[in-house]
Parts: structure tokens; sequence; C-alpha cells
């Protein structure tokens, strides 16, 4: 599922905070502060999830984004002020996540309602408006680190986006995961695995005389090989071969175009490059390090993502690491509810520094949900 940042949802549940202002709103997975008297339980209301960034050029948000406790400071992000949602601790232990804000101030969504109840029934019309994504009608950008693994400024540091036969690898949180602790996930397995925190990267190889080569724009040097092409992409794009590119130093060091060419297939393999030079190096790798660990392995003829298990016998065979797995468990095994998995987050990562959470990947469909550290998020200021 895609996630969304921005969407209608309905308060489930309100909690006193003392001697404050606020209240704390429940809102599907999400514990989220909320100033008195904004809604009441059974409202629906307009949640921006952590990670929303929003401009203040939109003066709605620049006078109730200050009014909201879990939202932090006016900042600048890449040449805009506006407000960063992140989580925060309220009174010392509480986390709050998200920001809430009342439909009522966003003509835009009242317009959209409207037509949704003209062409359906109310209950049905209520479903499909919490299944909307506002964050483009309101203008609501995804915020993100500003040091970026890689620092692309020339043009020909970048082939252009990755190509469009294998998804990205963007994974839904735990809080947007209503039905896990339901009857229909009763008997469910799931692979736990850490969550690495490094940069994401996607290598390629697709065979001559398909579609999928013939979708690519033509290209000299390793990426075209005999058998194929063979290619690099980080999260958001397709890397020229170049010596002091680290995606493709990583490619050539595990010499993957060899073992994908040889094997014939059409994959991408997605994995987590870390490492010092990585973004804030917050897994702690020694000066000089890095390694890549996969996660993923998409067939792109089946368009199909293969199981947790093949995939880390897949990787075992090319030779390459996979993110570390703790074992395979039945959700309801190890948690009673979704906050029972928030505390399993909690934890270190492979060099013992607190890590940044858990995957949980299904064995039988492969669909997969994270579980982020709640005092990782805080620490990080997101
Ligand atoms: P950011 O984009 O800020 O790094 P994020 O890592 O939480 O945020 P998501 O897209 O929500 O981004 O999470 C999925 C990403 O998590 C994957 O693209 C991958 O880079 C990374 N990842 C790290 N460890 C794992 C793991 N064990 N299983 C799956 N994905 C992982
Ligand atoms: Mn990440």
């Amino acid at each position: 599922m895609a996630r969304s940042l921005v969407s209608v949802r309905q308060i489930s549940r309100l909690q006193p905070l003392e001697d404050s202002a606020f209240l704390l709103a429940h809102v599907d997975g999400w514990t989220c502060a909320m100033k008195q008297g904004t809604a009441k339980v059974g409202d629906y209301i307009l949640f921006f999830e952590i990670d929303s960034f929003l401009p203040v050029e939109d003066h709605r948000f620049l006078s109730l984004g200050r009014s909201n406790a879990s939202n932090g400071n006016l900042i600048l992000w890449n040449g805009r002020y506006g407000f960063h949602v992140k989580s925060t601790k309220q009174q010392g232990t509480v986390v709050s996540q998200g920001l809430i804000m009342p439909l009522n101030i966003f003509p835009e969504i009242a317009k959209v309602v409207a037509e949704l109840k003209e062409a359906n029934d109310t209950e049905d019309a209520l479903q499909k408006l919490m299944g909307i994504p506002f964050e483009n009608h309101l203008k609501v950008l995804k915020w993100e680190q500003g040091t970026a693994a890689v620092k692309v400024t020339k043009k020909d540091d970048s082939l252009g986006k990755p190509p469009t036969f294998f998804p990205k690898t963007d994974i839904n949180r735990v809080q947007n995961c209503p039905n896990l602790f339901t009857k229909k996930y009763k008997d469910a397995v799931f692979q736990e695995s850490v969550k690495l925190d490094g940069s994401a990267a996607t290598i390629y190889f697709v065979c001559r005389d398909t579609a999928w080569y013939e979708s690519l724009p033509a290209l000299d040097g390793r990426a075209d090989m005999p058998q194929g092409r063979f290619g690099v992409c980080s999260r958001k794009l397709d890397l020229p071969d170049k010596p002091d590119c680290l995606f493709w130093k990583t490619a050539l060091h595990y010499r993957l175009p060899q073992k994908l060419s040889a094997l014939g297939k059409n994959l991408a393999i997605s994995g987590e490059l870390c490492g010092a030079s990585i973004g804030q190096n917050r897994e702690g790798f020694a000066t000089g390090k890095h390694d890549f660990f996969v996660y993923r392995i998409f067939d792109i003829d089946a368009h199909a993502v293969l199981g947790p298990r093949e995939t880390e016998q897949r990787a075992k065979q090319l030779g390459l690491k996979h993110v570390p797995v703790n074992g395979y468990y039945r959700l309801h095994d190890i948690a009673a509810s979704r906050e029972g998995l928030l505390q399993r987050a909690e934890g270190v990562g492979m060099f013992g520094k607190p890590r940044e959470g858990l995957v949980y990947k299904n064995v039988n469909d492969g669909r997969c949900f994270k579980v982020i550290s709640n005092a990782y998020l805080v620490e990080n200021g997101e």
C-alpha cells in the first residue's frame, strides 16, 4: 500500500494530559497531542503523519501549526519555511506523533466530500474519503534528511529516475496496519529483521531481447553487457558507472555484473548500503568501511517479490549479506498488540547502537510493515 502523509481519519479515544492545554488523541495506531476543543471522539479530522513538511506559504499552517504540541519550530528546508511534523515527548514520557487539524478549515477537502456524497451513500463516502491521500491537494511535502548519500549536482551524475519495471521499496508503518491483531493474522508467520539505517540501493539485471531491456536508453561501458543490461540505483536515481560512486563500487566488489548475467534472470535486488560515509552512519561503521545488506529480491517477469526465506537463500547463493534476521514468528506469539511490537522495536543494531527499528515480512505474500523505535525517532528529531 502506498503511504499517504495526509489523510482523513477518525478519533477513537481521547486521554487527558495533566496540567496541559492538550489532550492525547488516538487515531488508528497513532497517539497524537491535540489542543483541547479541536475535536471529539468519533470526529473525522485531518491527520498529518510524521515526516510531513507543511510550507507556511499556506497561512493555515502558519497559524495552526504553531498551536500544536507535536509540531516543533519553523524551519528552513530546501529553501522554504515550514513545519516538520515529528515525534515529541509530552511531559517527559508520552510520545506524540503527527498533527491533527479540524476538517472545517479545508474547503478543498469539503469539495471532495461533497462529490463523494453525491455519488455514494454516507458510509461508503466516508470510507472512500479516508483512502484519499491529501498531501498534493495541500502542497504538503515529505520531509527528508538534508544529507544524501550521493550528492548529485551535475547532470552526468544520473541516468534519470530508476526504471519502472521494479517497484519502490517504501514500507508502510505499523501504525497504519489496523488488522494485524485481528483473527485474520492469527496464524500468519512473519520474518522479523532489523531495520538498517543507511541508503536504499537497487541493483538490476535485464536480459537482452526483452521488453525491459528495450525500455532503457542505450549506454556504453560496463552497464551494457553481452547478455543484457546491468544497473545500479539509489532510492531516487539510476546511477552511471563512475569510479567514485560507492553504490557501483559495492556492486563491482560483489562481482554482481558477472553473477547476475550468468544467472540470466530479470531481477532487481534491493538492499541497504550502510557505512561510515553514508548519511549519519547511525549503525556506527568504522572509518572507511561500508557494506550492502539485501532485504528484497524482485522477479521482474513475475512482477512479484520472492518470499522472505527464498530471499535469504538467494542472497547467500550470490555471496551477498542479508539484513539481520531475528527469526520467523507468529505475530500473535510475540506481542498482544501494536504497542507490543513498538516495544520490541527498541534495541540495538549491528554494532550495538540504538537501532532504527524492525521490519516484518509476511512469509506467504512477502508484504511487509515497519516498526520504528520511538526512542530513535525522538533522539533523531524525526
Ligand atoms: P528514509 O527514506 O528516511 O530512509 P525509511 O528508511 O523509513 O525512511 P521507508 O521507505 O519507509 O523509508 O522504509 C523502507 C526502507 O527501509 C527500504 O527502502 C530500505 O532502504 C530500508 N530498510 C532498512 N532495513 C530494512 C529491512 N530489514 N527490511 C526492509 N527494508 C529495510
Ligand atoms: Mn531508511
